[in-house]
């Protein structure tokens, strides 16, 4: 059984995810505010934080910060009335995805199932990745070959073009902030030269999108950054 902390001081709110969460076999915790949320999440270990970033004590960005010192444990953001500015903050300060209040339940389900995936299955530089093989209906990636196939032919990508493809691959339905791209791909003196990602992101899209217009895989979050939708 998932064990989801949810952490909101709108009562109402609480009181519709907990019924919700509860009837698809969640365990469901609460929290009111930052402080009781990080001493919960401290005791408890849940497999997932929800966290509202309008806490009656604390940022809910710095209720991330202090969660991220001791725990990779995923957290999705619920945001109401933040400005993208804000969302990215969080996303910086190292949540997994958000999302916006109101949201229809189905919509916080996919992306709860999401970011508990990604735990069962960790990808990084210190474990080898479990997942080396990346297959859609419209082209495969080898990950550790390096190489790209849309059916019998190879695709040719530029260096810069595999490492931001990489990046978004080995974090299937999470967003990526262009600040985390920019800086790194290009590094740090590059973190605002987003017309960068949107001139790699077309490349992107015209080799592996069947139409690069109306990408079904490589999607852009306007403002935000980038999401590989598997
Ligand atoms: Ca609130």
């Amino acid at each position: 059984m998932t064990r989801v902390l949810v952490v909101e001081d709108d009562r109402q709110l609480v009181r519709a995810l907990k019924i919700n969460l509860q009837a698809r076999r969640f365990e469901v915790e609460e929290a009111s505010d930052g402080g009781s949320a990080l001493r919960i999440a401290a005791a408890r270990r849940p497999d997932v934080i929800l966290l509202d970033l309008g806490l009656p004590d604390m940022d809910g960005v710095e209720v991330i910060r202090a969660v991220r010192g001791w725990s990779r444990t995923p957290i999705l953001v619920l945001s109401a009335r933040h400005t993208s500015e804000e969302k990215i903050r969080a996303l910086d300060a190292g949540a997994d995805d958000y999302v916006t209040k109101p949201f229809s339940m189905d919509e916080l389900l996919a992306r709860l199932r999401a970011a508990t995936r990604r735990q069962e299955a960790p990808t990084g530089s210190a474990a080898a990745p479990e997942v080396t093989l990346i297959t859609t209906d419209e082209f495969s990636v080898d990950l550790v070959a390096r190489k790209v196939r849309r059916g019998e032919r190879a695709v040719r990508l530029t260096p810069t073009e595999w490492h931001l493809l990489e990046i978004l691959l080995t974090h299937p339905g999470r967003l990526i902030t262009q600040r985390r791209l920019l800086l790194e791909v290009w590094g740090p003196t590059y973190a605002e030269h987003t017309n960068y990602l949107r001139v790699y992101m077309a490349q992107l899209r015209r080799k592996l999108e069947a139409d690069p217009s109306h990408p079904r895989y490589l999607i852009t979050e306007p403002g935000m950054g980038y999401r590989f939708e598997p």
